[in-house]
């Protein structure tokens, strides 16, 4: 990764924080911890060669305004709206792939169902734990997914790190990950109906291995799917609460668009606080 690229992850971070005390907040809602703690969380979280800009600019944005410790999340969860449930819960579970988590796994390496298998370099099955309690869906991998093998990494996948840090959530434990689509796109275009269509049943396959308390979808793909809401705007669909066959659905926008888009970084945090208010009642 570019020192550029560092430096605009470090950016969009001090700029989250930022944001919140120009909403009047006076605090950051960060759990119990002291602002070492989330400090040293942060940055542990980005790669050491980026660790220490990120840090100092960190330092940087929570020094004037946050008291120590930094305390918890009650004011955010007052002001969490109201949950509503909507939706159809999404597409039925397939029946027609593995009940092996494995062998689920080898037919997604080797499938070749859509056009999208003769341009792959690889392709991007899941990171993170399948215990974890929250699944992160996102899109189709991209150029460095695509390489790697590995979804959400590059300055977006980064990026989502941070944000899923400031909640307490990691991918060595507490995070599964996987995209709607196994394999990349060219060019990184939009997925197409057909596609997700061949492709979406490994992902209701995954949710129905992990089990999690709680889903985020990340993006207008991954939320149309699992709404079952299709055709509405992703900016109708967040800031509330869905369900998908029963799971705590919330929807929000795409790290990636964060990066592009800074006005939608509020939205997003707002989105992840309502995340967590369901994953610590539950
Ligand atoms: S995108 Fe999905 S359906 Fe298409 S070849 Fe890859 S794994 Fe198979």
């Amino acid at each position: 990764m570019s020192g550029d690229e560092s430096g605009a992850i470090s950016d969009e971070v001090a700029r989250l924080f930022r944001q919140r005390m120009e909403m009047g907040g006076d605090e950051v809602f960060l759990d119990r911890m002291t602002r070492e703690e989330v400090l040293s969380i942060l940055s542990h979280s980005v790669r050491s060669s980026v660790a220490g800009r990120n840090q100092a600019v960190l330092e940087s944005a929570l020094s004037d305004n946050v008291s120590e410790p930094v305390k918890g999340v009650a004011a955010m969860q007052r002001a969490t709206r109201e949950i509503s449930e909507q939706g159809s819960g999404g597409p039925p579970l397939p029946v027609e792939l593995p009940d092996d988590y494995e062998r689920l796994r080898e037919v997604a390496l080797g499938c070749s169902k859509c056009p999208l298998s003769e341009g792959r370099t690889q392709v991007v099955f899941s990171d993170g734990s399948r215990t974890a309690d929250l699944m992160v869906v996102g899109e189709a991998p991209g150029a460095n997914e695509d390489a790697t093998g590995v979804p959400f990494v590059g300055v977006a996948g980064q990026f989502l790190d941070l944000l899923l840090a400031t909640i307490g959530r990691n991918r060595k434990d507490s995070v599964y990950i996987a995209n709607v689509l196994k394999c990349r796109p060219p060019g990184n275009r939009d997925p197409d109906p057909g596609e997700i269509a061949e492709c979406s049943p490994f992902l209701l396959k995954q949710i129905d291995f992990v089990k999690p308390s709680a889903i985020l979808a990340v993006g207008s793909f991954s939320a149309r799917l699992l709404t079952g809401l299709e055709g509405v705007a992703l900016g109708k669909l967040r800031g509330q609460v869905h369900k998908y066959h029963g799971v705590p659905l919330v929807v929000t926008y795409h790290p990636a668009a964060l990066l592009r888009n800074r006005r939608w970084i509020r939205s997003f945090w707002e989105d992840l606080q309502l995340l967590r208010s369901i994953i610590d009642v539950d």
